[in-house]
């Protein structure tokens, strides 16, 4: 019998931009759910946008709310459903978000991202950290239909980044991408530097890459040919190291109006734009040309079914995240941490978090 304690410190929203570290209970667990004991929580760069409160009612959908979504642990406790599917005390997992319904004809087909029934918990959706509980606590509830068991000699808080590099992975996947294509990435952030990582050990030929500062520099050190946006018109760079043809494989991870427009120029005639950023502003695209050029725009959401291979080339070293992890933080800590994430203060990439 493993003794815990009945509550836990969580971070804790309780309005746009307010959070402190509470003391609350430990949540209850049912049906196809675990408990885990909580490794590692990375920072992903939607957080900062839910805890600004730049999705109301939505993300959350109410307040007091705990976020935290790219994470690792150790299952402490399994529900019935669970435990019949064989999820047991012990198993150590890392976690995408979505729990798709498991019934409408979108999670039938495998594509849960876009579970009809999206945010209906009585139809038993959940996004966990969006629009139910996340992992900035000493304890996550999680459906198993979220978790992936990770090899005994993987790391936890290494696996806590499966997220986000499935993330990338679909990216790359949804831009047909075939081994030896060239790839333009818009965005040196951690999603444009993990689509870089998974683009080459996927077999890309030159993978042209577009950002500013030290991310940039590091992008280029992983083996990128950079282009500094600030100094550079993007567009112009790519057609001159192209022979005027432009790219066929574009991945948008900037999610600026800007670097939206450029990546449907910079796109060869019959190229694909695969987009993950999410641009506040309306991006006013080159239809015509895209049109006339059959340039296509893919939109992503999240990581269906890409985990287990984003594990598999973790595991087997295919890509190194290790470059990206920049910093750890206790969950104490967590105001000086997102401080640091926000203005991405000395060489920050992915901040990792302790809770426990
Ligand atoms: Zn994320
Ligand atoms: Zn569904």
């Amino acid at each position: 019998m493993l003794m815990r304690s009945d509550v836990m410190e969580a971070l804790v929203l309780t309005a746009p931009r307010e959070f402190e570290i509470q003391e609350v209970p430990v949540p209850e667990i049912e049906g196809d759910e675990v408990l885990c004991k909580v490794d590692t929580t990375f920072i992903c760069g939607t957080d900062p946008h839910i805890i600004q409160g730049d999705f109301p009612g939505f993300w959350p959908p109410a307040f007091p709310f705990t976020p935290g979504h790219e994470w690792s642990g150790t299952v402490v406790d399994a529900g019935p459903k669970a435990a019949a599917l064989g999820w047991k005390n012990g198993d150590r997992v890392c976690a995408i978000s979505h729990v798709g319904c498991g019934y409408c004809r979108n999670c039938m087909k495998g594509r849960y991202n876009i579970c009809l029934n999206y945010g209906d918990l009585e139809k038993g959706h959940r996004q966990h950290g969006h629009i139910t509980p996340g992992a900035y606590a000493q304890y996550m509830r999680a459906s198993v239909k979220s978790l992936y068991r990770i090899p005994d000699d993987m790391d936890l808080e290494y696996s806590a980044c499966v997220d986000p590099l499935s993330i990338a992975l679909y990216t790359v996947n949804r831009s047909r991408f075939e081994p030896g294509d060239d790839v333009l990435i818009m965005g040196t952030g951690p999603q444009g530097l993990m689509a870089q990582l998974c683009a080459q050990a996927m077999g890309a030929g030159r993978v042209i890459i577009a950002g500013s500062g030290e991310r940039l520099k590091l992008a280029v050190g992983l083996g990128a040919v950079g282009i500094d946006y600030r100094e550079n018109d993007v567009v112009e760079a790519v057609r001159d190291m192209t022979d005027g043809l432009g790219v066929p494989r574009v991945l948008e991870c900037a999610g600026t109006a800007k670097a939206i427009n450029d990546a449907c120029l910079a796109a060869s005639k019959g190229g694909v734009v695969s987009m993950i950023g999410i641009p506040h502003e309306d991006p006013g695209l080159p239809i015509k040309r895209m049109v006339l050029d059959e340039v296509e725009l893919i939109g992503n959401r999240a990581n269906p079914n890409t985990a287990e291979p984003a594990i598999a080339m973790m595991y087997e070293g295919r890509v190194n995240l290790k470059p990206l992890l920049t910093h750890t933080f206790p969950l104490s800590d967590f105001a000086t941490a997102l401080d640091m994430y926000e203005g991405r203060r000395d060489g920050s990439m992915k901040i990792a978090i302790k809770p426990n």
